[in-house]
């Protein structure tokens, strides 16, 4: 089945880029809901994190450690910024194959809508 990530770490849909390793890669989000909107997305297909394996152990941490190292880039580390990781449609994810949101730049309202 065809996943819309899979096709952009497989540069075959184009989208903004700006990190990418072995294991995972960042790119903007097409639909900012943030200043700072980043997706941080392992290579790896994985549906859901309920699909998250012992064996995924390095490439989650990787995932945690670039999404980090995007907050300090965007200058947004210190101020405060929300990881998210929707899981299912009652969460709101709407790509089945997981990513962190990355976002920040603004006051975050808590609980969350
Ligand atoms: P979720 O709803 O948690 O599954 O998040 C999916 C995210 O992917 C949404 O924030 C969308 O705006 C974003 N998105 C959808 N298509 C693209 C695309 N082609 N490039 C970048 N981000 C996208
Ligand atoms: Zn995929």
């Amino acid at each position: 089945m065809a996943c819309l990530f899979c096709e952009i770490i497989q540069k075959k849909r184009p989208a903004g880029i700006i990190y990418e390793d072995e294991m995972v890669a960042a790119f903007e989000d097409i639909n900012p809901q943030a200043p700072v909107h980043v997706l941080v997305v392992p290579k790896k297909h994985i549906p859901t994190n309920l699909d998250i394996g012992e064996v995924d152990g390095p490439v989650l941490s990787r995932l945690f450690h670039v999404a980090n190292k995007i907050a300090a880039d965007k200058g947004v580390a210190k101020r405060g910024f929300r990881l998210v990781m929707n899981c299912n449609p009652e969460s709101g994810q709407t790509v089945f194959h997981i990513h962190l949101h990355v976002l920040g730049g603004r006051f975050m309202q808590w609980p969350p809508g």
